[in-house]
């Protein structure tokens, strides 16, 4: 491919355009036009890029080369209640099922369980600085200095973390392997996730650490490992109200804890298990403006602390009630990044009740423990995918056509009919709009 090429460069034989350096200086809109009229593209496509001018802009604010911005549905999961208080979660997902399940296994518990309970750990993030061939790591009088000396340094980049409560914690050395040492330092950042602070802090101390430690310093970068940053919900479920379908209470608490045990028995379930707890964190770190990519890379690394990736939930049934936790490490923030700047984000943040990081993180605990609880309890119960058709259906009714009150009339015909391909939804689409015509005309007859 050429570098530096005009924007005005043709396809390539394959068919890709190439596009040059004068595309990234053009505003949104002619970045979008360009490629759509490249492409052949128009119409609902074109304007779903860019249909709002502040947000338009605001894209261009936010991200390099931006064509416009991807609208992705958000709704609310109602009806938890968090450790007494009651919280109405918003959750930003393309996924037709996720906020239907969240609300069900989330108000179930609630009115049935009392709710939800939570621990969060300090939000304390870390940071490495990594040295190659670093001498042998000093005695603990070393490098109680050391970290003085580091705490020394930091006085400034921290200051308003400081002043916030906030602030270096301490720092370890570690060995990784027979070259490599890691400088461990860990701040904690209050109500931001950390990752420019963190790598600020890390960068400023990285020839100070070569210096004192020996060795070449090869990168400085924080770890979105979050191990330090955890937190748990618990809930506790009278066994009578698991009951599913023809399946009583007993029965579906023993078949929820079985399937736990299987997603820490064979990881190709503890995969999919751990991606339905992924459904409602995503969704609600979406919502809120925060970093999923962080998030995800942390929860799944995570589910493999003890060597072996397996389930992230645990489940028990004891004294006639199915006991649910889950624990994960979550670097939320309730301020920085996009956090509080996205004006979809800062809605967000007003329907939980304007949560400081904590809070999120444990907001974001449960709704991983309630998604998880709903997926399973329908996996062991009548399987998920009379629920999921259900859903699908509305998009189905919208492919073919559907709009307003149409929709959710082809939906049910579609689901009655159990065939959830096109040609059914075209079907009854014409169906639905028949009837309607008939009514109209019975209607007019009767004036
Ligand atoms: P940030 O750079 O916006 O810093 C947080 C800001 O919030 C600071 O200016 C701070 O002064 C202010 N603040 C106001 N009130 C605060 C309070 N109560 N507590 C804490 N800070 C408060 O954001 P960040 O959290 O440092 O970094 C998050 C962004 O960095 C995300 O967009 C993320 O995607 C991105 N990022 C991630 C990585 C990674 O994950 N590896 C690497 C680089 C950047």
């Amino acid at each position: 491919m050429k570098k530096n090429s005009s924007v005005l460069t043709p396809p390539n034989e394959t068919g890709a355009i190439v596009l040059g350096t004068s595309f990234r200086r053009m505003s949104v809109r002619e970045r979008r036009d360009y490629l759509a009229a490249r492409l052949g593209v128009s119409g609902q496509e074109v304007d779903a890029l860019t249909g709002d001018t502040n947000l338009t802009d605001l894209a261009n604010v936010m991200v390099e080369s931006a064509i416009g911005y991807m609208a992705v549905p958000m709704g609310v999961a109602a009806g938890f209640v968090i450790d007494g208080e009651r919280v109405n979660v918003p959750m930003a997902v393309e996924e037709p099922s996720v906020i239907a399940a969240a609300t069900h296994a989330g108000s179930l518990i609630s009115r049935r369980g009392g709710g939800f309970t939570t621990v969060t750990d300090e939000p304390v993030m870390c940071a490495e600085v990594y040295l190659r061939d670093a001498d042998s790591i000093p005695g603990d009088h070393v490098l109680k200095r050391f970290e003085a000396e580091v705490r020394t340094h930091l006085r400034d980049p921290l200051r308003a973390m400081n002043a916030r409560g906030g602030g270096f914690r301490g720092l370890r050395v570690e060995r990784v392997d027979d070259r490599l040492t890691a400088v461990r330092i860990y701040i904690d950042t209050r109500d931001a996730m950390g990752a420019n602070l963190l790598n600020t802090a890390a960068e400023s101390i990285r020839e100070l650490a070569a210096d004192r430690l020996g060795g070449e310093s090869i990168m400085a970068i924080l770890s979105n490992a979050a191990d330090d940053r955890t937190a748990e919900a618990r809930f506790t479920l009278p066994v009578e109200f698991c009951a599913r379908g023809k399946r009583n209470g007993d029965e579906m608490a023993e078949r929820i804890v079985a399937a736990n045990t299987i997603a820490n028995r064979d990881y190709h379930r503890a995969v999919t298990h751990n991606k339905g707890i992924m459904n409602g964190v995503s969704s609600l770190a979406l919502a809120t403006g925060n970093d999923t990519r962080a998030v995800e890379a942390a929860c799944h690394a995570y589910a493999t602390r003890d060597g072996r990736y397996r389930a992230l939930t645990e489940y028990e049934v004891r004294d006639g009630a199915l006991h649910g936790r889950l624990r994960l490490p979550l670097a939320l923030g309730s301020v920085g990044g996009a956090v509080a700047f996205h004006p979809a984000s800062r809605f967000a943040l007003r329907v939980l009740g304007s949560p400081d990081s904590q809070r999120l993180a444990a907001i974001a605990a449960c709704v991983g423990l309630a998604q998880n609880f709903a997926a399973v309890s329908a996996l062991v119960g009548e399987g998920i995918q009379r629920g999921h058709m259900r859903l699908h259906a509305n998009r189905l009714a919208w492919k073919a056509g559907a709009r307003g009150r149409e929709i959710a009339a082809v939906a049910e015909r579609i689901s009655a009919a159990h065939r959830f391909n096109d040609e059914t939804a075209d079907r009854m689409l014409a169906e639905v709009r028949a009837e309607k015509s008939r009514e109209r005309a019975g209607n007019n007859g009767s004036e």
